[in-house]
C-alpha cells in the first residue's frame, strides 16, 4: 500500500467493475496532485469562546464598544446599497484617514484588518530572495506569511531585557518588519531606534507594525516624509474597538502605496466591504471618544501593573493594551489553566523564551479586578 493515503478507499462497486485495475501502474509514473499543493502551517489565533460571562483577556480586543456614531450610522445604513459592489478604492475611509493623519490620500492603503495589509505588503515588497529580518520574539504571523509567500527569513534575538538590538538589522537583508510596541512583550523602542533601523536599510522596505501605538506610544509616521522605503501599518482592531469589522491600513510614500495598490488590484479589487468603509470612517471622525477610551485603557494598565507587581509578577514595562507577565515562583502554564477553569482567558505560548509568560489583555477595571481577585486567592 505504498501509494495509499489516509481517507482513500475503493468502493465495492469500483472493485467489482474493475475500475481500479490500471491504477497502481498509473500512480508510479504520475505525480499526485497533493505533491503540488502549497503547504502552509497556519497561524493559530487566540480562542474565541462563545460562552456567556467569561472574562476575555486573550486577544487584545478593546473592552469598550465602538464610538456611538458608529452604532448610529450602522442603524441608518441603506441595505439596498449592498446590492452593489463597494468602492474598490475605499475612498471615504482613505480620505478620512489621510485628513486625520495629515498625509495625502495617495499615501494611504486600507485592507481587511492589518493582517490583510501586512500579507499584501509581504507579497509586494519582499521579493529580493534575500532573507527578511524580524525579532525572534514577535507577532507570530510574520513567519507564517514568509513561508506562505516563500520569502526566506532570519530572526534577530531580542536582548535579555526584550529589547531590539538595532545593530542586528545592519546585515544584508530583503526587508525588515517589527511591531512597535512589540508583541507580545509590549515594549516600545524609541523613534531614534526606529530611524536608525530605517537609515541602515535604505535599499529595502522597512515595515513598522503599529497595532498598539495608540496606547501611549509614539508613531513613526513623521518619518514617512523623510524615507520613501518606510511603511507604517495600523489597525482598527485594538484601539478603535472594531476587530469584528476587519479594518487595517498603512501609510507610506506615494510610491509604496502605488505598488501595493497594483498588487491588490491584481488580487481582489473588492477587499473591503461597504459597511466597514463607512463605519471605519465614522470611527475616525470621533476623536474625542477615541482619546477617552484609549486613555481609560492606559490608566487601567498602569493600575494593573502595580497590583501584579504586588502579587509577585515581573514584566517588561508595557506601552500596549496588554501586559506580558511571568510569576516569580508559579509556572505560567499552571496559572493559565487555573484562570481558564475560572472562565478567565489570557494567552500563553509553549514556546522557547516565552513559555513562562502570560499575555494579559487590559479589560475594564471591573474585569481586571476579577482577575486580580482570582490571582490573590490562587497564588
Ligand atoms: C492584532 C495584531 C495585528 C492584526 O490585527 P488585525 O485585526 O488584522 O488588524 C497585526 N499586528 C500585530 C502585532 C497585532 O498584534
Amino acid at each position: 500500500m505504498a501509494e495509499g493515503r489516509r481517507g482513500e478507499g475503493h468502493s465495492a462497486f469500483g472493485e467489482a467493475a474493475g475500475l481500479f485495475k490500471g491504477r497502481n501502474r498509473k500512480a508510479e509514473n504520475t505525480v499526485s496532485w497533493e505533491q503540488n499543493v502549497r503547504k502552509a502551517v497556519p497561524y493559530v489565533a487566540g480562542e474565541q469562546p462563545r460562552k456567556p460571562d467569561i472574562i476575555k483577556l486573550n486577544t487584545n480586543e478593546c473592552p469598550y464598544p465602538p464610538a456611538p456614531g458608529v452604532k448610529k450610522l450602522a442603524e441608518e445604513l441603506d441595505w439596498n446599497t449592498l446590492r452593489l459592489y463597494p468602492d474598490s478604492h475605499s475612498t471615504i475611509l482613505v480620505e478620512t484617514l489621510a485628513e486625520y493623519y495629515r498625509v495625502k490620500p495617495e499615501q494611504v492603503f486600507v485592507g481587511v484588518g492589518s493582517d490583510d495589509v501586512l500579507s499584501m505588503a509581504f507579497m509586494t515588497f519582499f521579493n529580493s530572495g534575500r532573507p527578511i529580518l524580524f525579532p525572534d520574539v514577535t507577532y507570530s504571523f510574520y513567519d507564517v506569511w514568509a513561508d506562505l509567500h516563500r520569502i526566506p527569513y532570519r530572526t534577530c534575538p531580542l536582548d535579555d531585557n526584550w529589547r531590539i538590538r538595532p545593530e542586528d538589522y545592519r546585515q544584508p537583508n530583503g526587508g525588515v518588519i517589527f511591531p512597535n510596541p512589540n508583541a507580545p512583550t509590549g515594549l516600545e523602542e524609541s523613534l531614534e531606534t526606529v530611524e536608525e533601523i530605517v537609515l541602515a536599510n535604505r535599499d529595502a522596505v522597512v515595515i513598522v507594525d503599529e497595532a498598539y501605538v495608540d496606547f501611549g506610544g509614539t508613531s513613526a509616521l513623521p518619518l514617512v516624509e523623510k524615507y520613501d522605503n518606510l511603511l507604517i501599518v495600523q489597525t482598527f482592531s485594538k484601539s478603535r474597538a472594531m476587530a469584528g469589522l476587519r479594518i487595517g491600513f498603512c501609510i507610506g510614500s506615494e510610491k509604496l502605496i502605488r505598488y501595493l495598490n497594483d498588487v491588490k488590484f491584481s488580487f481582489n479589487s473588492y477587499t473591503m466591504n461597504l459597511p466597514s468603509q463607512l463605519l471605519g470612517a465614522e470611527a475616525v471622525r470621533d476623536d474625542r471618544y477615541f482619546r477617552e477610551t484609549t486613555s481609560k485603557i492606559v490608566a487601567t494598565r498602569e493600575y494593573v501593573k502595580e497590583e501584579l507587581k504586588r502579587l509577585g509578577f515581573i514584566f517588561p514595562d508595557s506601552r500596549a493594551n496588554f501586559i506580558f507577565a511571568a510569576h516569580e515562583t508559579v509556572p505560567a502554564g499552571q496559572i493559565f489553566r487555573a484562570l481558564r477553569e475560572a472562565d478567565i482567558y489570557v494567552r500563553h505560548w509553549d514556546k522557547p523564551r516565552i513559555g513562562n509568560y502570560l499575555r494579559i489583555t487590559i479589560g475594564t477595571d471591573r474585569e481586571m479586578d476579577r482577575l486580580l481577585d482570582f490571582l490573590k486567592d490562587f497564588l
